[in-house]
């Protein structure tokens, strides 16, 4: 089974339960699937939120820290993110 969030063409969002893909798009180009809330069959799928990943440039260093690329641990203390240890 594999679930979809779906929605009419009144704009009901809805999670419908398909067999696969290829009977979700057979479903509901049969109209087999109802809107639960106004019964409508004109069903799309509706777009996914994007899966953000990870936190981008949590390694980078900051602009401006004086002891960018050094060795040793700065003054900082790495507090500002500049040394990784
Ligand atoms: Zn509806």
């Amino acid at each position: 089974m594999i679930v979809y969030s779906v929605k009419c063409a009144n704009g009901h969002e809805f999670e419908g339960w398909f067999g696969s893909s290829s009977s979700f798009d057979r479903e509901i180009a049969a109209g087999e699937c109802a809107c639960p809330e106004c019964g409508s069959t004109k069903i799309e799928k509706a777009p996914m939120a994007p899966a953000v990943s990870g936190t981008k440039g949590s390694t980078s260093v900051p602009a401006g820290c004086p002891m960018s690329g050094a060795s040793e641990a700065p003054p900082c203390a790495g507090s500002c993110g500049c040394f990784p240890g």
